[in-house]
């Protein structure tokens, strides 16, 4: 049964109820240019991690459903490679301006499936939009090159092609940014797409596809399968599918690797973080606090670039005094409620799996300076302004850790701000990814000593240094191993004219997302060499290897 997109009537662009069948409403597929209702009998609730309302029902898409969606990519692909290189690129021309029409509605969408405050989630739908906007340009980014006259007479020229069919496989914590990271680029190289949103929260990409189709985006070029385990590995095993975008875990992320790989697909594969930023006593104190603060609690530090670990050269106590004030003032909220700092974490599995972790610190030897594990509700008694006495810490957390909940807000999974000192690198919470708003603390004697310490670290996605002195930030950018370097910049994610460049165990590929290799991965080089002169008769014929003339 097809119908037009109306599934999120509350949010959506389309004012025709799908909801009116299903209340809550079903997240449809998209298969072949119609979003159609799942048969599966099998459907995971889409839950407000702020209140635990249901928002939708997502269908585990039945293997035939997905075998329609691959095929209606690759029926598409014939005609939308044949597209002029300028439709493709108008077609997101207009997508860009669409989303621009709709942020508000993708925002909210956002914020009522994963939580994030809508002015965060405003700006991971404009985050994406940037790769968008990127795409409006590929026939320059898309070109080949040239060189005539490589032997008498013979020119050599290479063309970047499309590969046929891709397919990506997105994370809860970016619901719109991340499937603008792929199905933007795919698409504009030539290629048909089959996405799989985050079972947590499928909304944005939905409403981003019904503004892909409004765009002009062809029957079949965009196509939606949803699930879990299943749908991933079918996606991995199906042959006429090409190449693979994963963003999410390091389970998920090297199982799909080496299952894809392995079936000779093509995969780049973006995973987990411990992200450390370097504070140097000469750093500016105030805008370093602030950066910490914002980087290690925004978005719940639910970002693949959160700064979870701060390492302090030289004396730490004033700077963690600093922070905890910092990080106390902050307000922990519902996201769609005006003054929230940070919304809630996106499943009680996950804030129970953060609570452990701290707790895990604590037991190995970890101080606690902030505790927010039960943190719900601002005690009236902290402003911004509020001073934190070192010697009343446990007392002035008890005034945060107010046992009641977050007003109106009660069964919404908030933890607030917290912050653990006297971490080493053998503790599980320093070992592991937390993804929650937590900031673990460090102390190093110098500069070589806290490189150290990050470079010991598995992962490298990104990593940051607070300093005034060019030296030493020349030193940390020439020694640091991540893929993605801030100097006084605590989240360094580069603009889609370069790439997200996350390395050791935060990827797996050789070709990044977006920019110049997001390009290259989504298309393949054939080399033509030809030549067109008039060939001398009588020659005889050569058997040896050709070799330029
Ligand atoms: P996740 O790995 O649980 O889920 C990601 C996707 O993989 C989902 O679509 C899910 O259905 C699927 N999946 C999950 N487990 C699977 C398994 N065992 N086999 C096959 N498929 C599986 O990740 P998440 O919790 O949604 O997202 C958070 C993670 O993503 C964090 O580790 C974060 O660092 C990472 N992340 C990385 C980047 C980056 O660019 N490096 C960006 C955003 C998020």
């Amino acid at each position: 049964k097809a119908v037009r997109p109306q599934i999120f009537a509350k949010f959506s662009t389309d004012a025709k109820l799908y909801s009116k069948q299903h209340n809550p409403p079903r997240v449809p597929n998209l298969i072949g240019g119609a979003f159609i209702e799942s048969r599966s009998s099998e459907y995971i609730d889409v839950i407000n991690p702020a209140t635990q309302e249901v928002v939708s029902q997502l269908p585990l898409t039945t293997n035939e459903e997905f075998k329609a969606a691959v095929s209606a990519a690759k029926q598409a692909f014939p005609s939308w490679r044949n597209t002029p290189i300028t439709t493709r690129q108008r077609v997101m021309l207009k997508l860009q301006e669409l989303i621009r029409r709709d942020i508000d509605k993708l925002a909210m969408n956002i914020t009522t499936e994963q939580g994030k405050t809508l002015k965060d989630a405003q700006g991971d739908v404009f985050r994406g939009l940037e790769v968008v906007e990127h795409a409006c340009g590929m026939a320059t980014l898309q070109m080949g090159e040239y060189v005539p006259n490589v032997s008498n007479g013979i020119d050599t020229y290479s063309l970047r092609e499309p590969l046929g069919v891709c397919a990506g496989i997105c994370p809860f914590n970016f619901p719109a940014m991340i499937p603008l990271w792929m199905f933007p680029v795919a698409v504009t190289c030539g290629n048909t797409f089959v996405l799989k949103p985050s079972e947590k929260d499928p909304g944005a990409s939905i409403m981003l596809a019904e503004l892909a189709m409004e765009a002009g985006l062809p029957d079949g070029v965009l196509n939606i399968v949803h699930g879990t385990h299943d749908t991933v590995n079918a996606i991995c095993d199906d042959a006429n599918i090409r190449a693979i975008s994963f963003v999410g875990s390091n389970v998920a992320g090297m199982h799909i690797y080496a299952r894809a790989s392995a079936k000779g697909k093509r995969v780049q594969s973006n995973m987990g973080a411990k992200n450390h930023g370097i504070v140097l006593p000469d750093a500016n104190m105030d805008a370093t606090l602030n950066a910490l603060a914002a980087a290690g609690f925004g978005a719940a530090g639910q970002r693949c670039m959160a700064l979870s670990t701060v390492v302090f050269v030289g004396d730490s106590k004033s700077w963690e005094d600093k922070l905890v004030e910092r990080a106390k003032a902050l307000k922990v909220n519902a996201g769609t409620e005006a003054d929230a700092d940070l919304g809630p974490v996106i499943s009680k599995q996950a804030k129970e799996r953060i609570c452990r972790l701290i707790q895990s610190g604590i037991e190995s030897g970890a101080r606690l300076l902030l505790d927010g594990r039960n943190i719900v509700k601002q005690a009236p008694s902290l402003t911004r302004n509020s001073k934190w006495n070192q010697q009343a810490g446990m007392a002035a957390n008890k005034d945060l850790m107010d046992d009641k909940q977050v007003p109106g807000y009660e069964h919404g999974n908030f933890i607030g701000p917290t912050i653990l000192t006297d971490v080493t690198a053998d503790m599980e919470c320093y070992k592991e990814e937390i993804f929650g708003p937590v900031l673990l603390c460090m102390q190093a004697d110098s500069l070589e000593e806290a490189i150290k310490i990050v470079n010991k670290n598995q992962y490298g996605n990104g990593a940051a240094i607070f300093t005034s002195s060019g030296a030493a930030a020349r030193k940390f950018q020439t020694e640091i191993e991540a893929g993605q370097v801030g100097i006084n910049v605590p989240i360094p994610v580069p603009l889609p004219f370069f790439s997200f460049t996350g390395s050791k165990a935060s990827f797996a590929g050789d070709l990044n997302f977006y920019g110049k290799a997001g390009v290259n991965f989504y298309t393949q080089i054939k080399t033509v060499t030809q030549q067109w002169r008039d060939l001398p008769g009588g020659s005889g014929v050569s058997l040896a290897m050709p070799t330029s003339q």
